[in-house]
């Protein structure tokens, strides 16, 4: 039997939260932050020194020896460098442990080793960090034992953000300034602030690591190079949702109570759709905080799996053939007096707020859409988007029968009068109650989907950083709200002011509603006739971000600057680049020194049957046909795998930047896929004592 827990008194534990600091710090300094916190503004040196003892003194009750600015660079994950309390010693030897108020604020990590895209040129190695106040500092249990982490922005020596945290503040900022307007024009006057909040659904992978270990491709590129399919997949359905085995359930235990120490309110878990695939959503919160919370939760996916003797694979495509994993990414904005604006109520179509809001989110989605496609792109998404399992990579939104209904309704008459039920669900057995349902069904195929008070971005990649999406998202929408605000507060008839804008906007963006199946070929083509974009790689994305369109929208809000996004694409081409480049060099050294030479001295097994039959007299017709098939697949594998190595060497060579980057797209990928193809097809025909390392059957069935 497990020990009791109590979880109440877990949570937070190793989070210096509000009610610690209210605890620890005098009055004064106390509200100082607090009004930082609600207000914005910065830290005087002086209340920073006395937060900076408090939260000290806390970090080594808590057996912190070692601090350290956890900040989130363009790698995709954090960054830390840990530094001691220690001090310098008195004259007696002595040494007293200290944290000043400027190292709680400040941080100079040498920055040159960290990707810029040219915004930072080698010799200007100086980067900083500085603490985000409104995300709480934390203890981290790290293998050097546990460690005061504060949450940090990353920007250059001029101030270029050189992180994803950055533009994300940045993009809140802008949003709230803008939805202040739109709710003031309802006549919230007492609203301060707009906050975006987002829960991120994380889905993962569990293999066992002593079998993945023996896999150079699981090992160096997070995801599979070769492994014909398993006799069986998915198509029973029957681990999505099913019973957690044993030794998953432990796992999941150990990481809820890492993760509500942490304060991450750890809530769903369940098996998901693929073998060995599962997933864990925590409650969704402030968006800056929810990004943070997202990058602890794989962080601690990962480290607990060490644990148990198990691999989490958070890859988007970690296996061919079965489901690849996405991160649903719940977004919704609230105002600090609690009103969600995306709230429909009862009556939605009478609802002018949150029509004119929906009207903005349509026209921000429908203008936007292709950077919204590349914020969710990454290496891995690649797999992903496109496939029938995971959203197209067309944008679209998904409303549902009655927003739907009422869209449609304003767009031909200016007016919503009919409101279309949920009507009552009954289920025909007398002990069963029947219930109200929702006036909408959830559509599992929409990148974009809306879902009762918020929006569900579901193209997000598993592995990916939840900061772009967020920022694009929140950039966008400011936009839109800010271009209604200006019409609107200029307006002299107010409601019918709003009642036109709404209209247009559902008028001239209205293409972009789709709630059919969005995984059907059907779509594809009705979205091109609709013109909408269908941006099909990573790579491609890249463009998006540097369009006149685009420079316009994040400058406009101070969210990046053009430099800054170029640097961006810079970055992305580069780790795409280096990305496949690695994926291929890990192809041709498991052909070359595992897979050939396993399937040679299988060859030479058959080789000698046929000999030896032959001399018994024996029938040779089975060992001597095997060993034409293998042999002919391994020369072909040969060939492949010879003419991978060339076309790697071309790609390598080339100068960094988009050339590049298409090069390992259009060509390596394809000479990857070429080597795989025969690498599998003798995964089949070869007997299993001879395969030189797990197979998929080995690794996703017997967790
Ligand atoms: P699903 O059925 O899609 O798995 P859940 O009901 O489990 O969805 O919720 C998914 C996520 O959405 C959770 O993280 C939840 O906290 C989050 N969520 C709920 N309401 C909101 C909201 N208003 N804004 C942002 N996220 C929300
Ligand atoms: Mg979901």
């Amino acid at each position: 039997m497990r020990e009791e827990l109590n979880v109440e008194e877990l949570f937070a534990s190793k989070v210096f939260t509000l009610g610690k600091m209210k605890e620890r710090l005098p009055k004064s300094t106390y509200k100082e932050v607090k009004k930082i916190m609600d207000q914005g503004g910065e830290l005087s040196l002086a209340t920073a020194d006395v937060v900076a003892s408090a939260m000290k003194d806390w970090a080594i009750e808590n057996g912190a020896t070692h601090y350290t600015h956890w900040f989130q660079p363009l790698t995709g994950i954090t960054a830390e460098k840990h530094d001691a309390f220690v001090t310098h010693p008195d004259e007696d030897g002595r040494m007293i442990m200290e944290f000043s108020g400027k190292e709680l604020i400040k941080g100079e990590p040498d920055a040159s080793s960290f990707p810029s895209g040219g915004l930072r040129a080698t010799f200007e190695a100086r980067g900083y960090t500085t603490w985000d106040i409104t995300s709480p500092a934390f203890i981290k249990e790290t293998a050097t034992g546990p460690t005061l982490c504060i949450p940090t922005a990353f920007c250059s020596y001029k101030g270029e953000a050189l992180d994803k945290k950055t533009p994300l503040l940045r993009s809140m900022e802008a949003l709230s300034k803008q939805a202040i307007r739109i709710v003031c024009l309802f006549g919230n006057t007492e609203a301060t602030k707009v906050l975006p909040s987002v829960g991120a659904e994380q889905e993962y992978f569990l293999v066992d690591s002593a079998k993945a270990l023996q896999r150079e491709d699981i090992i160096f590129a997070g995801r599979t190079l070769f492994g014909a399919p398993a006799p069986k997949g998915q198509e029973m359905d029957d681990h999505y949702f099913g019973v957690i085995r044993e030794r998953i359930g432990g796992f999941m235990h150990d990481v809820n109570i890492e993760l509500w120490k942490l304060g991450v309110t750890s809530k769903t878990q369940h098996n998901e759709a693929a073998p060995a695939q599962h997933e864990v959503a925590p409650i969704y919160e402030s968006a800056n905080v929810a990004v943070d919370h997202n990058q602890l939760v794989m962080e601690t996916l990962k480290r607990v799996a060490g644990k148990h003797g198990l691999r989490c694979m958070l890859h988007e495509k970690p296996f061919a053939g079965v489901n690849g994993s996405g991160k649903h990414n719940n977004w919704s904005i609230t105002t600090d007096n609690g009103v969600n604006l995306l709230e429909p109520g009862q009556t939605p179509n009478e609802n002018i707020q949150f029509l004119l809001v929906l009207a903005c989110i349509m026209k921000a989605v429908d203008t936007h859409a292709d950077l919204l496609r590349q914020s969710a792109s990454n290496v891995g998404n690649d797999h992903r988007l496109g496939g029938y399992e995971a959203p197209p990579a067309i944008i679209s939104i998904f409303l549902g029968e009655q927003l739907e209904d009422v869209v449609a309704q304003l767009v031909e008459t200016g007016k919503a009068d009919n409101l279309k039920e949920g009507g009552v669900l009954r289920t025909g057995v007398s002990t069963l109650p029947d219930f109200v349902k929702d006036a909408t069904d959830r559509n599992r195929t929409s990148p974009f989907a809306f879902t009762g008070n918020k929006f569900e971005f579901r193209m997000v990649g598993s592995e990916d950083s939840i900061g772009s999406p967020n920022t694009t998202l929140n950039a966008i929408v400011a936009e839109a709200f800010c271009e209604a605000a200006d019409r609107l507060e200029g307006a002299e008839d107010f409601d019918m002011a709003v009642h036109d804008l709404i209209k247009e906007y559902m008028t001239e963006h209205q293409r972009i509603i789709f709630n059919g199946n969005g995984y059907a070929r059907e779509w594809e083509e009705e979205a091109a006739r609709r013109g909408l974009p269908n941006i099909p790689s990573m790579v491609a994305a890249v463009d998006t971000l540097t369009t006149p369109k685009a420079i316009h929208l994040f400058e406009k809000f101070g969210i990046f600057t053009e430099a800054e996004l170029r640097s961006r694409a810079e970055v992305l081409y580069e780790t795409y680049a280096k990305t496949i480049n690695i994926e291929a060099l890990t192809m041709v050294d498991m052909a070359n020194k595992q897979i050939i030479p396993a399937v040679m001295k299988y060859s030479k097994s058959l080789a000698d049957a046929v000999i030896a039959i032959t001399e018994a007299g024996g029938d040779t017709y089975v060992p001597t046909r095997m060993l034409q098939q293998i042999t002919q697949k391994l020369t072909e594998m040969e060939k492949a795998s010879e003419a991978l190595l060339e076309v790697e060497k071309k790609a390598s060579a080339m100068e960094r930047g988009k050339e590049q980057a298409f090069c390992y797209h259009d060509e390596v990928m394809v000479a990857m896929n070429a080597l795989r193809k025969p690498a599998d097809e003798l995964e089949k025909l070869v007997d299993k004592k001879y395969w030189p390392f797990p197979t998929y059957a080995d690794l996703l069935f017997e967790v």
